[in-house]
């Protein structure tokens, strides 16, 4: 393993597959589970790493299906299981290595992490986050990507383990944490310690939103026409939320057999856009009207994440307007709660 400084980050593309980053992620696999964009169909998932699998680190298709989230908080997962008195904790969680995230995933990985630890903490999310390592790549820039928009299109030391670049030199890899660092023992490209930020390749004249500013402006926005407008497109299915790598809300159920003393309880990921989500005893729904949920969804990630953490709980992926059917698109929602509250001038 080399040792040098970075002077120049190297995002352009063209990172081949080598024979020697398969190997090392296989060799990795023998102590992790590695996970890794392949194609499937025509669509790109995270799989578990195998002889048979290519390694494509500058593919051509980059957004997955489901978001790397999957791997720490999986869309169904045992919380405990119980039996009569009697409460039983849950597998213990495999170490994770994440290859080929792209800079809005790390950053949006960071920010996921911040929401889970916060308060209380969600075990079985944080117990498997910290076995996690993550490895990012390079990304190419699709017509539904704006992480400039949203502030994740930068990340540096402490937002991700290794990052795969290239250099002057060949391949290299930045190491931003200790952690990752050790993980790159016996890895076939240089280590670099990571000085500077590693941005997305974002147009030159693009600017953020008014981020701080949103919050107030959501609240203000409630109740306008636009929401009613967005609920005759909308058609309530969720997919949004599922394939969204910062939405984390889950209902949990018993499972129990013909011993209703005995069984085990999951949680499963939920959507705010379903119509039962806030649901509750007694018949009655907090957003039974889709317009309210549309609200609910956006406030959440610009209202209350940004209030949380000073950071939106949308990193600007992309891939809730790719998987859309009705291509519901987050920048033109954002933009119309600009307009209808007289702070669009200049804005965008
Ligand atoms: S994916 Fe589109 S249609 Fe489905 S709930 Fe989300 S915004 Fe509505
Ligand atoms: S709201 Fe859409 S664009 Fe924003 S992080 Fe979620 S999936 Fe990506």
């Amino acid at each position: 393993m080399a040792e040098m400084t970075n002077t120049n980050i190297g995002l352009s593309r063209g990172l081949e597959s080598t024979p020697e980053l398969k190997r090392w992620l296989l060799e990795l696999a023998g102590s992790y589970q590695v996970l890794t964009p392949v194609e499937k169909g025509v669509n790109r998932v995270f799989a578990e790493i195998s002889p048979g699998l290519e390694v494509v680190p500058d593919a051509p298709q980059e957004r997955t299906v489901l978001p790397a989230k999957k791997a720490f908080l999986p869309p169904e997962e045992p919380l405990f299981g119980f039996e009569k008195d009697l409460l039983k904790p849950p597998p213990q969680p495999p170490g994770t290595v994440i290859f080929g995230l792209r800079v809005c995933e790390l950053s949006a990985d960071r920010l996921l992490t911040a929401a889970m630890e916060s308060g209380p903490g969600d075990y079985p999310f944080t117990s498997r986050r910290r076995l996690g390592f993550t490895i990012g790549v390079p990304c190419r820039r699709s017509a539904a990507c704006f992480c400039e928009k949203t502030g994740h299109d930068r990340i540096g030391a402490g937002d991700f383990d290794l990052f795969l670049a290239s250099s002057e030199e060949g391949p290299v890899l930045w190491a931003g944490t200790v952690e990752g660092r050790e993980l790159a023992q016996g890895a076939p490209f240089p280590v670099r310690a990571i000085e500077e930020e590693i941005r997305a390749p974002v147009p030159p004249d693009s600017q953020a939103w008014p981020l701080d500013a949103l919050p107030g402006l959501l609240r203000e926005s409630f109740g306008a026409t636009m929401w009613e407008e967005l609920a005759t497109r909308c058609l309530g299915c969720g997919n949004c939320t599922v394939v969204c790598p910062l939405c984390y809300c889950f209902f949990t159920r018993d499972e129990t057999g013909w011993d209703p003393s005995v069984g085990r309880r999951l949680r499963h990921w939920d959507s705010c856009q379903l119509v039962a989500f806030a649901r509750v005893a007694g018949g009655h729904n907090f957003r039974e009207a889709r317009s309210e949920r549309i609200w609910y969804r956006f406030s959440h990630k610009f209202m209350r994440m940004q209030e949380a953490f000073a950071r939106p709980g949308c990193s600007g992926c992309g891939a809730c307007l790719h998987f859309c059917p009705v291509d519901i698109d987050p920048r033109r929602v954002i933009e119309a709660v600009l307009e209808v509250t007289g702070s669009g001038q200049g804005a965008r």
